[in-house]
């Protein structure tokens, strides 16, 4: 038997098919035909995917899941047709939903919940009259697969405004005019329906193959790291530095930037910094990433205090709008300026640890990496000083792999 996971992410789609004891049988990639954020691309890139699978694997695929970046929305009518273009994960067209109370996740100039009342406030009354959903990138391809329109899960929902404490939508939201577009929401990794008999008959599918609730492509990428209980951790080293750690409780701490996913039993606490990869870019190309990084002695220290930005603002683990970045002063070496980029960088990752500690997530026993600079053994060894934490290597580090596993139930602490 084969599981499909199915990864819409930031710059193109992937699909990963695993058997029972998780073993990849099967990778497909498709880039998004249009630059532009557009549905129909979206279902073109869902359909080659599945196409470039081999038939022999299509006709064992037992269950499907399909994650999508978080906060990349539509509004759709009654059909589940897009009435607008997709609203992407970092459009804050808005500006902040002063009406959402500041410890939810929703108040953010780029929440789903942000962009519903964008489109209820702007959109022309004709387009309001038809609309009927308002759905998540990952519900609306998955929806494609299964056909029953209005379903979500709580990881996509959460920066709707969904409590995935209580499991259901505070008051405050349903008071609001936008509360007939939201979704039934459940938990990830659960049953919707059987796909659709077209769908299976057009891919040779199996009609029996379940179509399951998906999740961010973020938290995909943590359950495909191989991290499995409490005190497991994956920090991304990617174009910014993000933290997920899990937890017993629920952290929601907005003056850390700290918020908190359901996963199960169990919460997924952490925060994502406006440092990382993208400052390095700035200075540095790959190559000299590598090349120079290798000249850093990592038994001296820098003696350079930064806060890495490119520009003002940082959301964890301090959440200030107006944190200025602090580069200066820039020595004339490249080696002793990366040196001191990388171990302050550390600091930042060592400070986001402390602080999830210190609100009660219980100890971090190891840090898994995933990302761009998880290749570079001298910043794993600034880190490894920084944190003083054992650092392991991610099992996978594609986030269809993740989805792959949670259409499989291979996931430990998330059962059905
Ligand atoms: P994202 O998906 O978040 O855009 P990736 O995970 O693809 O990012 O990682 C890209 C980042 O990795 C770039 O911003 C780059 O600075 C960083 N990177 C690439 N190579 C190295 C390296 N050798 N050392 C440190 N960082 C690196």
């Amino acid at each position: 038997m084969n599981y499909l996971g199915i990864d819409f992410g930031t710059s193109g789609a992937r699909a990963i098919a695993i058997d029972n004891t998780a073993q990849v049988t099967a990778e497909t990639r498709c880039q998004y035909p249009s630059q532009e954020p557009d549905a129909e691309s979206w279902r073109q890139t869902l359909w080659t995917l599945i196409d470039q699978l081999p038939i022999s694997i299509r006709q064992k695929i037992k269950a499907i899941a399909i994650d999508g970046t978080s906060a990349t929305v539509l509004l759709c009518d009654r059909n589940h047709i897009p009435l607008t273009h997709p609203l992407l994960y970092n459009d804050a067209r808005s500006g902040l939903p002063t009406m959402v109370p500041p410890t939810s996740p929703a108040h953010s100039a780029t929440s789903s919940l942000a962009k519903a009342l964008w489109w209820f406030n702007n959109l022309p009354s004709q387009t309001l009259a038809k609309a009927h959903y308002l759905v998540h990138q990952a519900d609306w391809l998955s929806n494609l697969l299964h056909g029953k329109p209005g379903i979500s899960d709580y990881n996509n929902a959460l920066k709707l405004g969904y409590d995935p404490q209580t499991l259901s939508y505070p008051d405050w939201l349903t008071a609001l005019e936008i509360r007939p577009w939201l979704p039934e929401v459940i938990a990830p990794g659960a049953l919707i329906s059987p796909i659709q008999p077209d769908v299976a008959q057009r891919f040779g599918i199996p009609t029996q193959c379940m179509i399951k609730t998906g999740t961010t492509d973020s938290i995909a990428a943590f359950l495909a790291s191989g991290a499995s209980g409490q005190g497991d951790a994956v920090t991304s080293l990617g174009s910014t530095l993000v933290l997920k750690l899990l937890s017993p409780i629920a952290i929601n701490h907005a003056p850390s930037g700290i918020y908190s996913h359901r996963l199960g039993k169990q919460w997924l606490v952490g925060g994502a910094s406006n440092t990382g990869g993208a400052v390095l870019s700035h200075y540095f190309s790959d190559l000299e990433l590598q090349s120079l990084s290798n000249l850093i002695d990592t038994t001296q220290s820098s003696g350079l205090d930064y806060y890495p930005l490119l520009t003002t603002g940082e959301r964890f683990p301090i959440n200030d709008p107006q944190l200025t970045p602090k580069l200066t002063p820039r020595p004339d070496n490249p080696v002793r300026f990366l040196h001191g980029l990388l171990e302050n960088m550390s600091a930042i990752e060592a400070l986001g640890y402390q602080k999830l500690t210190a609100l009660g997530s219980g100890e971090v026993k190891r840090v898994y990496t995933a990302g761009g600079g998880a290749q570079n053994q001298t910043w794993q060894s600034l880190r490894s000083q920084a944190l003083g934490i054992p650092l392991v290597p991610s099992r996978h580090t594609e986030a269809a792999y993740g989805t792959a596993c949670l259409a499989a139930g291979l996931v430990p602490f998330i059962n059905h």
